[in-house]
């Protein structure tokens, strides 16, 4: 058995507020997405109250709405659950809630709350047509990218921040002064790039198989050369991520969030609850069973942490982790990588590399290390 004090602290609690996503991308890794029963209050408070009497709590942390599309609900619901987490909130830490939606549901009572909680919001729109439209869809196969920058108009409007999150597919490859320029016209000011990963029900990733890989290193390393003679400057996670790693040895040998035993919190619209990787919620694999590990309503975290189940996914990934950091050089800046990309490309968590990493984690850092070279020897 680990004992409590030894896995968190809580840095990340998911919550799902329902499974019901009111679009249907290709590359979606939802099971459930056309579910559209909702969390009640009832739940949301039971889950609070677990959360904040487990022992996680020792440093603030983030509540994300995710997992389904947070804005199906309506900005009232969040009104009470905002008021929920006010009452449940017995630790002397701030906990930031923040919601990534694809922002075509935002409107005058989403801004309105958006303000006044000061919530954090990230917005899923993956460029141009002609590349958001091929897979960001409705379920009627139609393309969504005019209602994503009403949104996003909105948001501005109303002078709420935002981040942009896009999946990068094979098609995106061949674009990076579009995408570039889609960003700048839109206003955007930060990205994050995510790789059309193997995940879940999306068993196959366009980014796969031979020459995928240069044809992303020119991608992003043409990419980062706009980025870098951009002004205002448009803010790069990955890019940001390694150059930290790299300027101020950030994270040497730290493992990821993803790998650590309750860092993370992923809780679904009926309370099941896991750990790792969010993805992993709602799946079961025939060796680990459901990767929900408890209920909020009737599993003390104790008693999770004593379950055979639990103790053997912990090891698995531990083991994952550990062949990682003595095999791959990169591990100092990786932290292990997710391990819901090594189960769901490998097979199994006790593997290392993966498409995800070899592309999100190698190729963008090895493209940052160059940039800084280069910036240094020019200096
Ligand atoms: S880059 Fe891949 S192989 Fe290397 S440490 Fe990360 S997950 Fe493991």
């Amino acid at each position: 058995m680990i004992s409590a004090g030894h896995v968190g602290p809580l840095e990340l609690l998911v919550i799902q507020p329902t499974p019901f996503c009111n679009l249907d991308c290709s590359y979606c890794y939802l099971p459930d997405r056309q579910n559209k029963r909702k969390i009640t209050v009832e739940t949301l408070e039971k889950t609070l109250n677990w959360v904040f009497s487990s022992g996680l709590v020792r440093q603030p942390f983030t509540l994300l709405w995710h997992a389904g599309e947070p804005m199906v609900l309506p900005a009232s619901f969040y009104e009470e659950a905002t008021l929920a987490l006010e009452r449940s909130n017995v630790s002397p830490f701030t906990v930031t809630q923040s919601l990534q939606t694809n922002a075509t549901l935002v409107n005058e009572a989403w801004c309105d709350l958006i303000r006044r909680r000061k919530i954090q919001v990230g917005v899923s729109v993956d460029g141009p047509d002609f590349l958001n439209d091929r897979h960001r869809t409705t379920r009627k196969g139609g393309g969504t990218l005019d209602r994503v920058l009403h949104g996003m108009q909105m948001l501005r409007d109303h002078n709420i921040e935002f981040d942009v999150i896009t999946v990068l597919t094979s098609a995106s490859l061949d674009y990076p002064d579009e995408l570039f320029d889609f960003y700048i016209e839109h206003g955007v000011t930060s990205v994050a790039f995510n790789v059309e990963e193997i995940e879940g029900p999306h068993v196959k990733s366009s980014l796969s198989g031979s020459g995928m890989e240069p044809r992303f290193r020119r991608f992003y390393s043409r990419f980062i050369d706009l980025v870098l003679a951009s002004d205002p400057p448009l803010r790069v996670r990955e890019f940001d991520f390694a150059r930290n790693s790299i300027s101020y040895h950030q994270q040497p040998n730290a493992r990821t969030q993803e790998c650590r035993p309750f860092a993370i919190l992923n809780v679904d619209y009926e309370g099941n609850f896991s750990t790792y990787s969010p993805e992993l919620l709602g799946l079961s694999s025939p060796k680990h069973g459901s990767f929900a590990l408890g209920n909020v309503t009737q599993d003390s975290l104790e008693s999770v942490l004593a379950m055979p189940r639990f103790l053997a996914l912990d090891d698995e990934i531990r083991r994952g982790v550990d062949l990682c950091q003595e095999t791959c050089r990169y591990f100092p800046f990786c932290g292990g990588g997710p391990p819901g990309n090594k189960f769901f490309e490998n097979g199994d968590f006790a593997t290392t590399e993966t498409l995800s990493c070899r592309l999100h984690k190698k190729a963008t850092f090895d493209v940052a290390l160059d940039k800084l070279e280069r910036m240094k020897a020019m200096t």
